[in-house]
């Protein structure tokens, strides 16, 4: 199904576990700028440099470096996508109105406290990316990476001052989106506070009953 998606909710809201999944399930090109942005900083590359004090502090990449990551990836891209972690202002939704059009805008609803538990017990793969927590996904063998045997790490910027920074980011510049995409009758809000099953299943069947 050619579905064109973007995946809204708070910093560990499930945004990234999900992305994953519903692109496996659904054919989907998952394009993370939050990932793409990583990737181009253990790179060392000149979008890297530049995004990687704003992403130390907890802060938005500006919006022009961000968008042409967006450009780039959409350019020849066939099928549908899901975008995980853009557009993360009004600013970057109307860049991407200019773009391509959007289908679905789902949201991920999760209240504060369970946010800043999911971080504090985040770990990714410094391989392959793949994102672990402590209780809810654990690794077989603590610290290494079930999928590629790499070093599991703490996020620097998944420290508790960078989460609230970060959270203050997204209230302040991100949730005005939800607006924006009910406004178009294009948005649907998914309870993100059960198990990644549950909530995988239930994204699943919006998703589908929402393009029947
Ligand atoms: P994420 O993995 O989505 O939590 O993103 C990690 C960090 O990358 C954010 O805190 C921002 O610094 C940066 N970032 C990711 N996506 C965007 C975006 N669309 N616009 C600006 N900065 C972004």
């Amino acid at each position: 199904m050619d579905t064109r998606i973007v995946l809204l909710g708070a910093p560990g809201s499930g945004k990234g576990t999900q992305a994953k999944r519903l692109c496996g399930e659904l054919g989907l090109t998952l394009i993370s700028t939050g990932d793409l942005l990583r990737q181009a900083v253990r790179d060392n590359t000149p979008l890297g440099i530049e995004a990687h004090e704003y992403m130390e502090a907890g802060k938005l990449v500006p919006d022009k470096l961000v968008v042409g990551l967006i450009e780039e990836k959409l350019e020849d891209l066939k099928g549908g996508f899901l975008l995980d972690g853009f557009p993360r202002n009004l600013e970057q939704a109307r860049m991407l109105d200019a773009i391509t059009d959007i289908d679905i805008a789902v949201e991920l609803d999760v209240d504060e406290d369970m946010i800043v538990d999911r971080i504090a017990k985040r770990r990714s793969c410094r391989q392959c990316g793949e994102v672990y927590h402590l209780i809810a996904k654990s690794t077989k063998e603590s610290g290494i990476c079930d999928k590629c045997g790499g070093e599991l790490y703490q996020r620097s910027d998944d420290s508790e001052e960078t989460v609230r920074k970060r959270l203050a980011v997204y209230h302040e510049e991100t949730q005005p989106l939800i607006e924006f995409y009910k406004n178009r009758n294009i948005l649907v809000k998914i309870n993100g506070r059960d198990t990644i099953d549950e909530v995988y299943h239930r994204t699943i069947d919006a998703v589908q009953n929402f393009r029947n």
